[in-house]
Formats: structure tokens, sequence, C-alpha cells
């Protein structure tokens, strides 16, 4: 792959920056931060009425003519700046999975509201019993007639309080072995017997618990046979693990440190930046951070090329999300105890943003597939190593 940004590339970041000026308000990052909510559906509409996020998809669904080079840059762009997109990115793991897997009528009804900004959807897998072991879910479908009546609860559905439909997985048929009795269905949010409850991260990142009862949809919202809710779901997970956000915490951490070393004193009138030892762990940030940035390049490339995604978006989210982690251990120890002084402390160092981040990278190696799960899936799909987990 090519590492620079071709002329092509180079006038679609040039066109991604006028657009994100043009369009994009400095407040919703401290909007998401504030709210823990990680999807801005006013910038979400903007994106829509643009185009951006019909870029590369079929005319018949609603595709829009806007290159998804220039598309994937916006987004690239926004995530610098802090902003998520995680109603958004959830809402693309279950359009794809559709486009794979669904009906004619559901490609013609879903997609293009989706791409029209009208259709956001939350994964609803996660249960409070079961997390990684997806398999194990214990909400459960029973046909009634055209309809189908959920019942239970799931955990962690992200940005379910903004989205108007959770996929949920669930359990249609207890006489075989776990992974082969799920169905996957579209449950609008607005449906009776639908709520949600907000589970606070300690992160700021608020996520929901979302409870089922006798909530009744029809047939059509089934996404994919009955019973065959794993392999629909392993769709999706591709496309979750190709599509892990660009830049989900701080990426040019090494610079931001940088400056406030530059600027800041130690007790006896030194920058911190002479210390040594600082100065060298604020080097290796940088070399790791250039190491995410091209790892990213390289899924953006292979996403470029079409087709369903690889190992590369695991490879990406696993180091990115395990480098978060060490640097911002690592910039707290430069800090100093002052470092753990909350964005709200009046002399907290850099407006308390290294502390806020520090506790946004404890969860990253848990959402979208722990680490231990994405090392699982790297050695048996890039290296053909044997599972290690019974009974798939
Ligand atoms: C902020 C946040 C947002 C999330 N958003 C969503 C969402 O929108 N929708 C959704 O469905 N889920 C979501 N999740 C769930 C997430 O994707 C994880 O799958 C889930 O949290 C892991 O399950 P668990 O917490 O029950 O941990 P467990 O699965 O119980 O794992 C506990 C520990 O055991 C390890 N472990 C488990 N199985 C194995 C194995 N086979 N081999 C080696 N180690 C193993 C894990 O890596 C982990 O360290 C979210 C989670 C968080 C924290």
């Amino acid at each position: 792959m090519d590492f620079w940004d071709s002329d092509e590339l180079a006038a679609h970041r040039d066109a991604a920056r006028a657009w994100v000026e043009a369009n994009v308000k400095p407040e919703w990052v401290e909007e998401q931060r504030r709210t823990g909510c990680h999807q801005t559906n006013e910038l979400h509409a903007l994106l829509a009425r643009d185009g951006i996020l019909a870029a590369g998809w079929p005319e018949e669904y609603g595709g829009s003519d806007v290159d998804p080079d220039f598309a994937r840059t916006v987004f690239d762009e926004c995530a610098q700046l802090g902003l998520h997109f995680d109603g958004w990115s959830t809402t693309t793991m279950v359009t794809h999975t559709i486009e794979h897997v669904g009906t004619d009528e559901q490609k013609r009804q879903c997609l293009p509201a989706a791409l029209r900004g009208d259709m956001l959807i939350a994964l609803g897998y996660s249960e409070p019993d079961s997390g990684s072991d997806v398999a194990a879910a214990k909400t459960t479908a029973v046909r009634d007639g055209d309809e189908w009546v959920v019942n239970g609860q799931k955990m962690f559905t992200s940005t379910a309080q903004v989205c108007s439909h959770v996929f949920v997985l669930a359990r249609t048929n207890h006489d075989v072995p776990k992974h082969k009795g799920l169905t996957l269905f579209l449950v609008p949010t607005d449906a009776p017997g639908f709520e949600l409850q907000p589970i606070h991260t300690l992160g700021g990142q608020v996520t929901n618990a979302t409870f089922y009862t006798d909530v009744r949809i029809p047939d059509s919202a089934r996404i994919g046979g009955v019973d065959e809710g794993w392999n629909v779901m392993r769709v999706a997970l591709v496309y979750e693990r190709g599509v892990a956000g660009p830049a989900s915490v701080d990426q040019t951490l090494s610079e931001d440190l940088t400056a406030w070393a530059r600027e800041a004193r130690r007790p006896d009138g030194t920058a911190v930046l002479d210390d040594p030892l600082a100065a060298e762990r604020i080097g290796r940030m940088a070399v790791d951070e250039e190491v995410s940035r091209l790892l990213g390049q390289w899924m953006n490339w292979r996403a470029s090329k079409g087709g369903v995604p690889g190992t590369e978006g695991s490879m990406r989210k696993l180091f990115w999300s395990e480098m978060a982690q060490r640097h911002y251990s690592d910039a707290l120890d430069i800090l100093g105890a002052e470092g753990v002084l909350a964005p709200e402390a009046a002399d907290a160092p850099a407006g308390g943003m290294f502390e806020h981040d520090f506790r946004a990278a404890v969860v990253t190696t848990v959402y979208g597939g722990t680490s231990e799960i994405l090392r699982d899936i790297i050695a048996e799909r890039e290296l053909g190593l044997p599972r290690n987990r019974p009974g798939r």
C-alpha cells in the first residue's frame, strides 16, 4: 500500500477540513464529554444532508455520489477533534449485515432510511451473564403468528438513548447447542415494553441496560433466518472490528503533552520537558502513535478495496486501545500528583484533559471485543492457530 496521501487524498483532506470548519460546532466535543453520549444527532443530520453517510452505497439503496475517501476523511477529521460516532458505527455494522443477509424489502426500507439519517441502530448482544460469550444469550423471542414476542435484558446497549432501533440477539431455540438457537431482530426503541436505564462508565461514557417485556415485533423485523443468528452476527462482528473508530481516544497525546511540558515548571524552576525521562517517554508515545496511525491507514486502504474487512480492524483496535492505556498512565506519571485533578478543578493541568482521557482509555480494551478476544481472532484468522474456545 501507499503510505503517503496521493494528490487526490490530499485534496479530499483539504475539502474535508473545509467541511468540518463550515459545519462542526466545537461545543459538540464538550457536549459529548459532558453528557457521555457518543453520538450527536445534529451533526448526524448534516452528514446525511450532504450525502456523506450514503457515500459508497449503491444508488438503489439511497447511495450518494460522494467519494467514500472524502467521507472517511470527514469522519477522521471529526475524530481528531474528539468527536465520536458510536451510533453511526453500530448502524453501519447492521446496514452491511442487512446488505448481506437481509430480504429485498429490508434492503429497500432500512438501507435508505439509515443513509438518510432517519434510522440509528444500537447493538443488543451483551447481557448481564453473557458478554464475550455472546452465544449464551438468554433473552428470548417466541413466535406468535406473524409476530415475535421478545423478553429479556441486554447490557451495554450503547447509544440506545438516541437510536431508533436495537439489533437484538435473542434465543429462539433451547433444544440445540447454544450458538445454533439464536436469531437477530430489529426492535424499535419506541415499541411498548421497551425500556432503558443509563449506565455511567468510569470514562464518562454513558451506555445503557435495555429491558424487553413482551415486546411484539413483526416477522419482517427478523434479520436472517430463524436460528441463524450466530452466522448473521458474525457478519456484523467483522464490520464492527473493521470500522473500529479512528480515534476514540486522543491520538496526538505526545504533541499535547509536549506543549504542556514545555511550559510547565518543576519546583526547582526547570521545564518538565528538560527532564530526560519525561522526554524519552513522550518520544516513545510519538512512535506508538505513528504505528497506530499507519495501522489505521492500512485498515482504511483495505476497506477502500471493497469486500468484507479482514483482521486489520482487530489489529488496529487492539494496538491503539492498549497503547492509550499505557500512554495515559505515563502521562499521569509525568504530570505528577496534580495530573489526577478532574476537569472541574480550577488548577487541573491542561484543563483536566489528561485525567479525563486516562479514565476514558480504561474501557477501550473492553468494548468492541476485549483484548483477549481480539488476540484470539488474530491468532486464529491471521496466523491460522487453533481455536481456544470450545463449542463454536
Ligand atoms: C463502554 C462499553 C460499551 C459497550 N457497548 C456495547 C454495545 O453497544 N452492545 C453490546 O452488545 N455490547 C457492548 N459492550 C460489551 C462489550 O463489547 C464486551 O463484549 C463485553 O463487555 C465483555 O463482556 P463482559 O464485560 O461480560 O466480560 P466477560 O466476557 O465476562 O470477560 C471478562 C474477562 O474475561 C476475558 N475472557 C472472556 N472470554 C475469554 C476467552 N474465551 N478467552 C480469553 N479471555 C476471555 C475477557 O477478555 C475479560 O478480560 C460494551 C461494553 C462497554 C464496557
